[in-house]
C-alpha cells in the first residue's frame, strides 16, 4: 500500500488481500522485465470474410510466457500494464511487431509467387492491434503508428486499431480528434467489444470507424438465447445504417457462423475458424485460405 501513490490507486487496492497486492507488484516488476527482454509474443487470430469464406485479416493478441509461472493471460496482465503505465511501451511494441509481421508475410507471399507452386492470391489482409484507453491518454498514438508503418514500409490501411467504448469516457472530443488524425494516416479503425460499454449513439455516428466488433458475450450463445440474438440483429442494422462493416467475435460453431452470414454480418472471428495462432501457423492459415480457393 505504501507504493500506491495516488488516492485513486489506494481505492483500487484497499479491498485486495496482502497476497493479491504482492502478486500484483511482482507481476508489474516481471512485466517491466518481460517487455525489455522480449518475453512477450503476439499471436494472431484469423478474422474471416463470411461471404467468401476467406481470411480478411488477423487480430494480434499479446501472450506472456513467464519463465517461472508459465502462461499468463492478457486478461490478467493488461490491467496491470494499464495501471502501471507499462501499456505504453507494450502497446508500441505490439504495433511495431504487427506492422513488421505484415511486411514479413508480404515478402514471403511475393517470394512464393515467383515459384511454380499454386499462387497465393492477392492478399490484402489486415492485422489489428488493440489500443488501450490509457495509451490514448498517455502516449503520442499517431507518432507511434507512423513510426511502425514507416519502419515496416506498409500502407496504413493494412494496420487496424481496435479501441473500446471506454476510450471515449474521459475525453470524447480528444479521442474523436485522434481518430480523425489516424484516418488521415489511412489507418483502419474498429470499435471493439461493442455493446458492453458506454454507448452514445450520437457520438458513434460521428466516428470514422470502419468496423463494429460485436462482443462475444452476445454472439457465442445467440443460438439458445433469443434476447442475445435480437441484440446482435440490432447492432447489425445499426452498423448498416451508419455504413460500418461488422465483425462478430466468439463464433464457436458453424451454425452461428452461417446464421451471422445470413444476417449480413461482414466478418467472423472465433474458435470455430481458429484460435489465436503463433506467427508461422497464422501465415500457413493465410496461405491455405488463398491457395485452396484456386485448386
Ligand atoms: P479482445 O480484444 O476482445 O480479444 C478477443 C478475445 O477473445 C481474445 O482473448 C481471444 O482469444 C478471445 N476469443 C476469440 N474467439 C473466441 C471464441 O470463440 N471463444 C472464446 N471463449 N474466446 C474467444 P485473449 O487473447 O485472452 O485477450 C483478452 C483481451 O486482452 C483482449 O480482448 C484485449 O482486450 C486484451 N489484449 C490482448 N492483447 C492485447 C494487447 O496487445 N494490447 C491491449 N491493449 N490489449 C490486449
Ligand atoms: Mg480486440
Ligand atoms: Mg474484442
Ligand atoms: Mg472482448
Amino acid at each position: 500500500l505504501k507504493r500506491a501513490k495516488s488516492q485513486k490507486k489506494f481505492v483500487l487496492y484497499h479491498h485486495e488481500s496482502l497476497n493479491a497486492v504482492k502478486q500484483r507488484f511482482s507481476i508489474e516488476t516481471d512485466l517491466r522485465r518481460a517487455i525489455e527482454k522480449e518475453e512477450l509474443e503476439l499471436h494472431y487470430q484469423p478474422i474471416m470474410d463470411l461471404k467468401s469464406g476467406r481470411v480478411n485479416g488477423f487480430e494480434a493478441l499479446a501472450r506472456w510466457i513467464h519463465p517461472e509461472q508459465g502462461f499468463i493471460s492478457p486478461v490478467d496482465f493488461i490491467p496491470v500494464a494499464e495501471e502501471s503505465g507499462l501499456i505504453v511501451p507494450l502497446g508500441r511494441w505490439a504495433m511495431y511487431q504487427a506492422a513488421m509481421t505484415i511486411a514479413d508475410w508480404d515478402s514471403q507471399i511475393a517470394f512464393h509467387n515467383m515459384g511454380s507452386a499454386p499462387k497465393i492470391g492477392h492478399a490484402d489482409y489486415k492485422i489489428s492491434v488493440n489500443l488501450s484507453a490509457i495509451q490514448i491518454l498517455r502516449d503520442d498514438v499517431v507518432g507511434a503508428v507512423r513510426d511502425s508503418i514507416f519502419s515496416a514500409g506498409v500502407d496504413g490501411h493494412r494496420l487496424m486499431l481496435e479501441l473500446t467504448e471506454s476510450a471515449f469516457i474521459d475525453d470524447p472530443d480528444g479521442t474523436l480528434k485522434l481518430l480523425n488524425r489516424l484516418k488521415s494516416e489511412n489507418i483502419s479503425l474498429a470499435m471493439d467489444d461493442f455493446g458492453t460499454g458506454y454507448s452514445n449513439l450520437a457520438v458513434l455516428q460521428k466516428l470514422p470507424i470502419d468496423v463494429l466488433k460485436i462482443d462475444r458475450s452476445f454472439v457465442t450463445d445467440m443460438g439458445q438465447d433469443k434476447e442475445k440474438n435480437a441484440i446482435v440483429s440490432t447492432i447489425l442494422s445499426l452498423a448498416k445504417a451508419l455504413d460500418m462493416q461488422t465483425t462478430a467475435e466468439g463464433i464457436e460453431t458453424s451454425n452461428i457462423g452461417c446464421a451471422l452470414k445470413l444476417l449480413g454480418c461482414t466478418f467472423g472471428q472465433g474458435y470455430h475458424y481458429a484460435k489465436p495462432l503463433k506467427s508461422d501457423e497464422a501465415f500457413q492459415f493465410l496461405s491455405n485460405s488463398f491457395v485452396s480457393d484456386i485448386i
